[in-house]
């Protein structure tokens, strides 16, 4: 854990790219009003909801446009060496120095394709190809990756992305405050020592965060699971609570020495804002 509290806190915030005009629309205010919080970065999802490549390179260019830096998610699985320069081109030339290197998601019932198998081999590639001209930051799981073999292998995987070359990672949301802690602890041990931030999912709508928990991994404990349920419609006191908790969270992560936060906006600048408020950042 110590070697997190070394790095000066870095704040950044996750969008998708918006599937039409209208979500391009909300999506300038988003920025608007999050860039007022100085963000170190602001990232965009690659390939997510239904999104495509041009999606992600779209909004980076929206949000480099208004002055801010972006960091494009890259994945790799089904994806050649070739798409992954030609991306990188793409990004050079609008001035992007910062990424997220990823495997993705694996295709359903579909042959394996592409050059690459985990996101080391992406890491690494981009490293021997690039050099130093890009921070890489990369995907940690405190509760474990769904498809890890074991949670001792899964934490070996993640080390092996930091020695091809990342600079920094990026944790998938938790609830659990003591899994976050002991994966660093692990993590240590392993002489990883660049800073892994903490993923956090501010928590506004109960059956949307149940079902990316159910996908990803990432555990609701009981307590905030049945809590949820119980307000049914009443979203007003559903939303109060979830601020709740996930300000409360932030706040221990805040006093633990955690090297920043990392919001997973789902680009709404709101709950962000409230929460960065309550924490008196
Ligand atoms: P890896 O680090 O490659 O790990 C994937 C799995 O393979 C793990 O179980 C790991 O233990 C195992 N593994 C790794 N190396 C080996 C090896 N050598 N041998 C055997 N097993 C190995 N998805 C998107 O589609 N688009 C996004 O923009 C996106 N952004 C994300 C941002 C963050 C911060 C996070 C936490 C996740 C994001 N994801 C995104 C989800 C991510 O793509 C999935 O979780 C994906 O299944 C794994 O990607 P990874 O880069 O962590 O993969």
């Amino acid at each position: 854990m110590d070697t997190q509290k070394k790095s000066p806190r870095i704040f950044s915030f996750e969008f998708f790219p918006p599937r039409n005009d209208e979500g391009q629309g909300k999506l300038h205010e988003t920025i608007q009003q999050l860039g007022q919080l100085r963000p170190k970065f602001f990232s965009v999802t690659f390939g997510a909801g239904g999104s495509t490549r041009a999606g992600t390179y779209e909004t980076v260019k929206q949000i480099h446009a208004l002055g801010h830096q972006a960091a494009p998610h890259i994945s790799c699985i089904g994806t050649s060496r070739a798409d992954v320069l030609a991306l990188l081109d793409s990004y050079r030339q609008l001035g992007i120095r910062h990424l997220v290197a990823l495997r993705g998601d694996l295709p359903r019932d579909a042959p394996k394709t592409g050059d690459f198998d985990f996101a080391n081999e992406l890491v690494a590639f981009i490293r021997a190809e690039t050099g130093n001209e890009f921070t890489i930051e990369v995907a940690a799981y405190p509760e474990f990756h769904p498809e890890a073999s074991s949670a001792q292998d899964d934490i070996r995987h993640f080390a092996d992305k930091i020695k091809a070359g990342a600079n920094s990672a990026i944790t998938q949301y938790f609830f659990d405050v003591d899994a976050y802690w002991r994966f660093l602890d692990d993590c240590e041990s392993l002489g990883v020592d660049v800073p892994i931030v903490p993923g956090v999912m501010p928590i506004t709508n109960y059956k949307q965060l149940a079902r990316f928990s159910d996908a990803c991994g990432a555990e609701i404990p009981r307590w905030i699971r049945r809590r949820l349920e119980g307000f049914g419609d009443d979203l007003d006191s559903l939303r109060a609570f979830g601020l709740d908790v996930t300000t409360e969270l932030c706040d221990r992560l805040l006093s633990g020495g955690v090297p920043g936060l990392h919001f997973y906006t789902l680009n709404r600048a709101g709950p962000t804002c409230t929460i960065w408020e309550r924490l008196g950042l």
